[in-house]
């Protein structure tokens, strides 16, 4: 399994700190900052991304 971003759906995130909260992780596409990251399978990374993209809230307006 591959952390993911749970905003932009990027691999790059990193384990930021830890402690009695749990985890808190960085992504360092968006500067996504929290306890959340998603987990998928290295082969539905792809499939995970598309979907995201296909978002209708995800749809910039300009
Ligand atoms: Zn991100």
């Amino acid at each position: 399994m591959v952390k993911i971003c749970p905003k932009c759906a990027s691999t790059h995130v990193h384990w930021l700190a830890g402690g009695l909260i749990g985890a808190i992780y960085r992504c360092n596409d968006c500067g996504y900052e929290g306890t959340f990251v998603l987990e998928v399978k290295p082969s539905d990374l792809e499939k995970f991304r598309k979907e995201m993209n296909s978002d209708p809230e995800n749809h910039e307006t300009d």
